[in-house]
C-alpha cells in the first residue's frame, strides 16, 4: 500500500515538467490525481498514460489560469472528476505548480506582462487555495511551488520573482490560518530544472546552468517531485509555513 492510498490530489500544470513528475509521484504513492493543464491536452494525456501504465489513477482537467472564471472552471472539472470516481468531492492534496515566466529585462516589463504574471502565478493560486478549503478535510496538504529566484537575483525575471515571493506569503499566512485543521501549507523552491524546453538540448547552456548547483548538474523534475510528495505525506505533519529549498544547493554560494 502506498503512503497516499485513498487520497485525492490536484496538481496544477501537470501536463509537463515538474508538475507532471509530481502527478506521477503522487499517483505512485496511491493517490487519485487530477492532472490540470491549460492548452496542451496531448501532454496531459501523456501524464495520465504514464500514471495508468504504472497502475495508478488520474484524470485530466482543462482551465486556463489568469482568465476570467478560471478558478471556477478548474473546480467544476475537479469536482466532476472526483465525484465520478469516488462518489465524493474530497480533495486531500493541492499542489499549486502552474506558472509562467517573464524573460525580459526590468525596463521592458509592461503593465500587461506584469498583470499576466500576477494573475497566473499569484492570484490564481491564492483563490485556488481559498476554493479548495471547502473540499479539504482536516489533515490536508497544500504545497505551493516557488523558485530559488526569491533569494537569487536574476533581473530578467524580476516580475516573475515577485510573484514567487507572493506564493511564499500564501504558504506562510495560510499555514497559520489552517493549522487548527491540521492542514499543512508549505512552499518548495526549485532551482534550474530540466522541464524539457529546448534550452536543455544545448550542451553549453546545460553546462553553464549545471555550474549553478553545488552538485554541478541541472535538476530533474523528479528531484523536486520527491520533495513535494514527502510534504504531502503524513510523515511531514510537523512541517508547515516553511519554504523548502530544492535548488540542489544553488544558493550555497
Ligand atoms: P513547464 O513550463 O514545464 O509547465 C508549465 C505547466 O503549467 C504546464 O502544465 C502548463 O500547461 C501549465 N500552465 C502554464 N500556464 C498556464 C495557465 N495560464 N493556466 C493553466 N496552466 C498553465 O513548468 P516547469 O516544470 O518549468 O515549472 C513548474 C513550476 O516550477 C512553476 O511554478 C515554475 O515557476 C517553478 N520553477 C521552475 C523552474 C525550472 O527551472 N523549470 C525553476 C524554479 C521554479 P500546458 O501544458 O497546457 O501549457
Amino acid at each position: 500500500m502506498g503512503k497516499l492510498t485513498g487520497k485525492t490530489a490536484l496538481v496544477t500544470g501537470s501536463s509537463r515538467g515538474i508538475g507532471r513528475a509530481t502527478a506521477v509521484r503522487l499517483a505512485r504513492e496511491g493517490a487519485l490525481v487530477a492532472v490540470h493543464y491549460a492548452t496542451n491536452k496531448e501532454a496531459a494525456q501523456e501524464t495520465i498514460d504514464t500514471i495508468e501504465g504504472e497502475g495508478g489513477r488520474a484524470f485530466a482537467i482543462q482551465a486556463e489560469l489568469g482568465t476570467k472564471g478560471d478558478v471556477h472552471e478548474l473546480f467544476l472539472g475537479l469536482e466532476n472528476g472526483l465525484k465520478e470516481r469516488t462518489g465524493r468531492t474530497t480533495l486531500d492534496i493541492l499542489v499549486n505548480n502552474a506558472a509562467v515566466m517573464g524573460g525580459v529585462d526590468p525596463e521592458s516589463v509592461t503593465p500587461e506582462l506584469f498583470d499576466r504574471l500576477v494573475a497566473v502565478n499569484a492570484k490564481a493560486p491564492f483563490f485556488i487555495v481559498q476554493r479548495a478549503l471547502a473540499l479539504m478535510p482536516d489533515g490536508g496538504r497544500i504545497v505551493n511551488i516557488s523558485s530559488g529566484l526569491t533569494r537569487f537575483a536574476n533581473p530578467q525575471e524580476i516580475a516573475y520573482a515577485m510573484t514567487k515571493g507572493a506564493i511564499e506569503q500564501i504558504s506562510l499566512h495560510f499555514a497559520r490560518y489552517l493549522a487548527p485543521r491540521g492542514i499543512t501549507v508549505n512552499s518548495v523552491a526549485p532551482g534550474i530544472t530540466n522541464n524539457g524546453s529546448p534550452v536543455f538540448d544545448i550542451p553549453e547552456a546545460v553546462e553553464e546552468m549545471a555550474g549553478m548547483s553545488a552538485f554541478n548538474r541541472v535538476g530533474q523534475p523528479g528531484d523536486v517531485a520527491d520533495v513535494v510528495a514527502f510534504l504531502a505525506t503524513e510523515e511531514a505533519r510537523w512541517i508547515t509555513g516553511s519554504c523548502v529549498d530544492a535548488t540542489g544547493g544553488s544558493l550555497l554560494g
